[in-house]
């Protein structure tokens, strides 16, 4: 069986995993969370990084850092993970979605502006495949109208948007480190702050409400609950776990980019015979080959090739379920403009295994699939 993931793994964890044990600190904000912080820091400009314990708790933290009041309302896509917009949903936001692109699967940045209301504070990017967003256009909007933007950047850890990282352009930016992602603790995240008066507030909220970060600076000499807050920090366990992989991050990313390459080059016959539709990279955009996914003409098509796929052992899924469409998403939010292309092109996703160290032999084994897929197809 050719597995659609496998949790990134890259041979060192263990070495900084038994270090944190051997320092006796395996609760939060020890030194591997500090190096997590600073290499991401490093990497990205960003201004402040802080280690959480998902990207959806990172997105919870932006949405709360954002003052949302109920009913305020916040513009996304549909096409996107539900934390995108729970995260919001929880402070009471009403959700406005718009229409993707087909090109990118992205929102379109041209239909934002015409979705703004009164009511609107946040517009949340979500950069699909890590592939950018038009952020140029995106901040535009946002500075004229004077709203805030966050960032959904879980699959865009080290891709670019005009030489600049993702997840700092924004106001806010939220980085994954699920086991699904490039990079990964198991379970975790980052928030991304570019503005410095957020990052006290960030610091507390995330510590349960108590300035015990300012306290660890020696800047207070007790600590104690002044705000409101959760605990929105991971274990240091997790944090030296993730911290194998960012040294390596590199080596991680030429890796996924070599069998991402691979699958478009070979699988561009089919769409030069107008069979499949691939991925679409915007000139002002780097990716780090988080996914590749192709399209098929319809759904029906998609279902026989998944089935197709599993009888030869390869398991390939699609998603999402549109959240407009889902019974959180008729309550919680609202479509704006026509849904032109948001259900139809998702019906047509489907992706193919990727994942660091995937072997090529299994890449080919994926191509030849599809090929004789689309030849068996045409004789029907
Ligand atoms: C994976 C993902 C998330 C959630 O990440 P977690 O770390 O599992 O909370 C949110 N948004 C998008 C777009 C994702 O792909």
């Amino acid at each position: 069986m050719i597995s659609f993931n496998v949790p990134p793994y890259y041979g060192n964890e263990e070495i900084y995993i038994h270090e944190a044990i051997q320092n006796h600190k395996i609760c939060g904000d020890g030194q591997f969370t500090k190096y997590c912080n600073n290499w991401i820091e490093e990497k990205t400009g960003t201004t402040k990084a802080l280690l959480t314990t998902s990207c959806t708790s990172a997105l919870e933290m932006a949405a709360f850092l954002c003052d949302i009041k109920p009913d305020d309302e916040v513009i996304m896509s549909s096409f996107t993970f539900v934390s995108t917009a729970n995260a919001f949903v929880l402070r009471g936001a009403k959700i406005v979605f718009v229409d993707i692109r087909p090109d990118t699967m992205n929102i379109d940045e041209k239909l934002i502006e015409n979705a703004i209301t009164s009511k609107t504070r946040a517009i949340v990017p979500m950069h699909y495949a890590g592939i950018s967003c038009e952020m140029d256009t995106i901040m535009d909007i946002a500075k004229r109208y004077q709203l805030l933007v966050v960032e959904d950047a879980a699959q865009g850890v080290m891709s670019t948007y005009r030489g600049k990282a993702l997840g700092v352009i924004g106001d806010f930016g939220c980085f994954s480190f699920h086991e699904t992602k490039n990079y990964s603790m198991g379970e975790g995240g980052a928030l991304l702050i570019q503005n410095q008066n957020y990052v006290e507030r960030a610091e507390i909220l995330r510590e349960k409400g108590t300035n015990r970060s300012q306290f660890w600076r020696g800047q207070v000499d007790k600590y104690t609950w002044v705000d409101v807050g959760s605990s929105f920090l991971p274990s240091e366990l997790n944090a030296a776990y993730l911290y194998g992989q960012l040294i390596k991050a590199e080596e991680i990313n030429e890796n996924r980019l070599k069998s991402w390459n691979f699958y478009y080059d070979h699988l561009y016959p089919l769409v030069e015979q107008g069979k499949i539709g691939i991925p679409f990279v915007p000139n002002d955009c780097v990716h780090n080959a988080h996914m590749f996914y192709i399209k098929t003409n319809d759904i029906i098509e998609r279902d026989a090739l998944i089935r197709y796929l599993k009888e030869h052992g390869i398991e390939a899924v699609f998603h999402y379920i549109p959240l407009h469409s889902a019974t959180a998403g008729l309550k919680f939010g609202r479509f704006h403009g026509d849904d032109n292309y948001t259900t139809k092109e998702s019906e047509r996703l489907l992706r193919l295994p990727l994942y660091y160290g995937i072997k090529s032999e299994d890449l080919k084994i994926v191509v030849e699939s599809i090929s004789n897929f689309y030849e068996k197809r045409k004789s029907l």
